[in-house]
């Protein structure tokens, strides 16, 4: 990802892409602490629009906040270094990755006398769970591993370490052969998946586990209130990996993973195995929403 043309929003200002670069003794690359963000661009009716800038960019600060880490620039800053980064390298639609973290002044788990840095980088990016996911669901494993408890690492914070958890999991399921893990909760209820945030529906109803120690996706939050105007009101609740294998559909919701349906958990199909109908509908809106083909929803997307 390194050795490419464009441009990088790096401490203010854009730099060559091969010069984005930080020395061996970053103080995050140690111990695992920097705050990111995973934002899409899309090339929209309107034009090409950054899906829920403001969101992601106050999640970004939350994450910052938790962590007591002093972001060196304001949300408006960010929010325009953003759009730049996406004009700078003429991009239509792209993923976009801000991140903030502690540079090498000093060693050892303080991060006292350690400075912040940003830096943003966007390139194109497809499913992120394959163009065939998305039509035909993926299949998913149960981890072995729990998600962090929530007095372990900072649930609410989209940081860097807590990464270390989601590879385990997801390494686990595709050397078994699966596309993505689904993460349990230390007491064994359902939280999420690798990188993306779960519901399921049964009966005609749409159900997400109990956000405590998974990401509050903003996918996810999209997707309420497109289940809302579609008639949906979704349940919050406790799930056991069982209520997944005995449901009607399941898709897994995320700024990377988009709407991608689970057609397979553990070696059940769940349904008929395939993207289930209210799923299909879901994932249309969602679309239609992303793709400004939806007027109402053009207030979550900024033109660049
Ligand atoms: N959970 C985890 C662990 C994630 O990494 C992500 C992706 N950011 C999500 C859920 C979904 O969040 P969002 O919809 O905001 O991208």
């Amino acid at each position: 990802m390194a050795d490419r043309d464009g441009f990088i929003w790096y401490d203010g200002k854009l730099v060559p892409w091969r010069e984005a670069t930080t020395h061996v003794l970053t103080h995050s690359l140690h111990y695992g602490l920097a705050v990111f963000e995973g934002v899409r661009a899309y090339n929209t009716e309107i034009g090409t629009a950054i899906f829920r800038l403001k969101e992601h960019t106050d999640r970004l600060f939350n994450s910052a906040h938790i962590y007591m880490m002093k972001m060196p620039y304001s949300r408006e800053e960010l929010m325009e270094a953003q759009l730049e980064v996406v004009r700078a390298n003429k991009l239509e639609s792209c993923y976009i990755r801000p991140i903030a973290f502690f540079g090498s002044e000093k060693m050892g788990i303080s991060t006292r006398g350690a400075s912040v840095h940003v830096s943003i980088a966007a390139w194109p990016w497809g499913a992120y769970l394959g163009e065939d996911g998305l039509k035909r669901g993926i299949r998913v494993k149960t981890s072995s591993y729990s998600r962090h408890h929530v007095n372990v690492s900072m649930c609410r914070a989209k940081y860097s370490g807590t990464y270390a958890n989601s590879i385990l999991a997801n390494m686990e399921a595709t050397e078994n052969g699966y596309d993505e893990a689904l993460l349990l909760d230390v007491d064994g209820f359902v939280a999420e998946g690798a990188g993306e945030n779960l519901f399921v529906i049964k009966d005609n109803k749409i159900y997400e586990p109990e956000i405590a120690s998974a990401l509050v996706g903003i996918t996810r939050a999209s997707v309420i209130e497109i289940a809302a105007e579609l008639g949906y009101q979704v349940v919050s609740k406790r799930l056991t990996r069982d209520d997944i294998y005995t449901a009607d559909e399941a898709f897994f919701t995320g700024t990377a993973a988009e709407v991608t349906p689970i057609r397979e958990l553990d070696g059940r199909l769940i349904g008929a195995g395939s993207r289930g109908p209210i799923t299909e509908k879901i994932q249309a809106r969602f679309f239609d929403a992303v793709n400004g083909r939806a007027p109402e929803y053009h207030r979550w997307l900024t033109r660049i």
